[in-house]
């Protein structure tokens, strides 16, 4: 029975009714351990940090995750050299790439985890590139996990379904079972594609697995998935089906996302999600015959642990981590103080509606709303730094954007 499940490969595992568990943030974890750059956001730190790469993988592992995805978000060599970027000076696409597919396989080879490449939207996309050349890009890209031999491909973190596309048909060349999933909230994507048609887009392009992840709370997430399903089978095509959303509630956002939010990257936390959130999200996951489950930027660790406890009793299976973790925090029985081992249960946790501790923070933010997309002069992939004059006027438009909504 083990052995079959590890010679077994993602398509296999769905297509017998397995849960997959995705993993969680990677640039956002590794931010804020002191490893990657907020702003260019670039992977670089497998080849400059391999053990800080290597022990968050094995946390996901030991938390329940099933497949290892690659830490190559964003490497790709026009986002590593954008706007001053040191990254692309010092590191190619290729070495970067690289080195992900060989810390993911070692950490893959400790459990039985799946190792996942994944190629994500361009700089040169937005600058409005022709398809052969973004194709080009992700091409490239795509060579580096083809030597390396990871098990499957996902595209993710699309704006525009036209951009995602493009990546699924480059990815489908290798043969390998591909996933694609857009950054999209239920108004769909950039160009108010609806998110059925997206998903029948991507199913058509060939991608086995379709779905969202990032910008978007798992409430938010679950409903476009809820639209994707829908225009699905109204269109009589089949695909497995896939989310991993932020770990930051985001009910204010528009369109884009988190991303819009004032808050957005450095003062996110009051929004973070607890596990018992994540309880509820694996489940309404289930329920709508989403089999894989997983996260994005805010997701540790722990988010996933809950994950899969919630999903134990089908799964069959408690993740490792659950060692340290009793379900619904009934380890609170070996504490001291009487009235925390009176929390040792689960309808406590269920029902607790926690305080945020920020008497003066309001509940809801109003996004930026810049309205900025593909092809806006402030997008285009640039090669030289900001420049102090690009900045100032960024300062000024925002200034005069704060007065007019006040
Ligand atoms: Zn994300």
């Amino acid at each position: 029975m083990l052995l079959q499940m590890l010679l077994q490969g993602i398509l296999e595992r769905l297509e017998a009714g397995e849960i997959v568990i995705g993993d969680g943030g990677f640039v956002f974890a590794l931010e804020k351990r002191g490893y990657v750059k907020a702003g260019p956001w670039t992977p670089e730190a497998t080849v400059e940090y391999p053990e800080a790469v290597r022990q968050l993988h094995r946390e996901f592992l030991r938390a329940g995750s099933t497949v290892m995805q690659t830490f190559t978000f964003y490497a790709s060599d026009d986002k590593l050299k954008n706007r001053g970027n040191i990254a692309g000076q010092k590191f190619s696409g290729q070495s970067v790439n690289e080195a992900a597919c060989d810390i993911a396989r070692e950490v893959a080879n400790e459990g039985d985890a799946l190792v996942a490449g994944g190629v994500s939207q361009t700089p040169a996309y937005l600058s409005c590139k022709s398809q052969s050349e973004v194709k080009e890009i992700f091409r490239k890209q795509l060579e580096v996990f083809v030597k390396k031999d990871v098990d499957f491909m996902i595209a993710e973190y699309y704006e525009h379904v036209e951009e995602a596309v493009w990546a699924v048909e480059v990815l489908k060349e290798s043969g390998k079972p591909v996933a694609a999933t857009l950054c999209i909230g239920p108004e769909g994507d950039l160009k108010g594609v609806s998110p059925g048609d997206c998903a029948i887009r991507l199913t058509k392009a060939g991608a086995q697995i379709v779905g969202v992840n990032c910008h978007f709370d798992y409430a938010t997430s679950l409903k476009t998935m809820k639209l994707m399903k829908e225009g699905l089978d109204a269109a009589k095509l089949k695909a497995h089906l896939m989310v991993q959303p932020v770990a930051f509630h985001t009910p204010d956002c528009n369109s884009q996302g988190f991303i819009d939010l004032p808050e957005f990257p450095f003062a996110l936390e009051p929004r973070i999600s607890t596990r018992w959130d994540m309880h509820k999200f694996a489940r309404e996951a289930y329920n709508l015959g989403i089999r894989y489950i997983g996260g994005c930027c805010g997701f540790e660790p722990y988010h996933i642990r809950a994950v899969a406890e919630e999903l134990s009793a089908e799964r069959g299976f408690l993740p490792q981590a659950s060692e340290k973790h009793d379900s619904w925090g009934t380890g609170l029985s070996m504490h001291t103080k009487p009235w925390v081992r009176a929390r040792a249960r689960r309808d406590y946790w269920e029902n607790l509606v926690p305080a945020s501790g920020l008497p003066y923070s309001p509940s809801l933010s109003k996004p930026d709303s810049w309205k900025v997309t593909r092809g806006d002069k402030d997008l285009m992939q640039q090669t030289d730094a900001t420049t102090e004059q690009q900045q100032k006027e960024l300062f000024e438009k925002q200034k005069a954007k704060a007065l007019l909504s006040a």
